[in-house]
């Protein structure tokens, strides 16, 4: 989608600070961080939202979730407990319609959270 922010952080129109990339996969640090870790992980291919990337390609949802415990791994938050969200749909606080995964961790996490 050549109007996706997102699709343009895979192809290198926008910068971004990326710290795993896989061939179907990226993850790149929230640039508005709620978290001392706040990672971002997408498919390089463009679905809007978790529940149409589940529809179309379930196994590369998997790799999005498997990237994400990766990322907790890396900035060694898996042990102390990290969160995994995807806000769907805009009542929800979604703004980006390319599903992304918000890997945070490295603070206590409020449950419920708001
Ligand atoms: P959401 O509100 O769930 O759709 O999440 C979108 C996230 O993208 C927010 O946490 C933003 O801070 C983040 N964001 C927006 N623009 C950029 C960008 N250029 N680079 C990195 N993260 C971004
Ligand atoms: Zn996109």
């Amino acid at each position: 989608m050549t109007d996706c922010l997102f699709c343009k952080i895979v192809s290198g129109d926008v910068p971004a600070k990326i710290v795993r990339e896989t061939g179907r996969v990226v993850a790149f640090r929230d640039i508005n961080p709620q978290a001392p870790t706040h990672v971002l992980v997408i498919p390089r291919d463009h679905h809007p939202n978790a529940g149409a990337l589940a529809a179309a390609d379930a196994g590369l949802l998997g790799e999005v979730m498997t990237e994400a415990h990766q990322v907790a791994v890396d900035e060694g938050v898996a042990d102390s407990g990290y969160r995994v969200v995807f806000n769907t749909g805009s009542g929800a606080g979604q703004t980006v319609f390319h599903v992304h995964a918000h890997v945070l961790g490295g603070r206590g996490l409020n449950w419920p959270p708001g």
